[in-house]
């Protein structure tokens, strides 16, 4: 997992925190920790498949801070969704932009033929 490289809590002196749904005010500094990490939504994500331990942010027993209910994660992950989807229309984006006139000619006539014969197809089946 290269996202961990990045992760807030490497390197803590009381990596325990993470693991002490007993104790709110352990739990608390570790969610805490989570709120700045850079790597917090790839955590999450690992962390729903997990029963115990802070991830992303969010107790993954029940522990005593809130925040740590379904609702949060699903809307943190429909965010990632979208936050993906847009990053990859803006790759095709840029993609466009630097393909030459000779590409965007073939890719073009590539995506006629298609069409057409998709339309062929749906005149036989109608
Ligand atoms: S979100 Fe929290 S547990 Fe996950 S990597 Fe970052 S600091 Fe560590």
């Amino acid at each position: 997992m290269k996202w961990v490289h990045g992760a807030a809590c490497a390197g803590d002196p009381s990596p325990g925190d993470w693991f002490a749904s007993a104790d709110a005010d352990r739990t608390a500094r570790a969610v805490a920790v989570c709120g700045g990490c850079p790597v917090r939504l790839e955590c999450l994500e690992v962390g729903l498949g997990e029963g115990r331990g802070v991830w992303g942010g969010v107790p993954r027993d029940g522990g005593q801070v809130p925040g740590g209910d379904r609702e949060q994660d699903q809307a943190i992950l429909e965010a990632r969704k979208v936050a993906r989807s847009v990053a990859r229309r803006e790759q095709e984006r840029k993609r466009l932009a630097l393909e030459s006139p000779e590409a965007r000619e073939m890719r073009l006539a590539v995506r006629r033929e298609y069409s057409r014969k998709r339309r062929a197809r749906a005149t036989e089946a109608g």
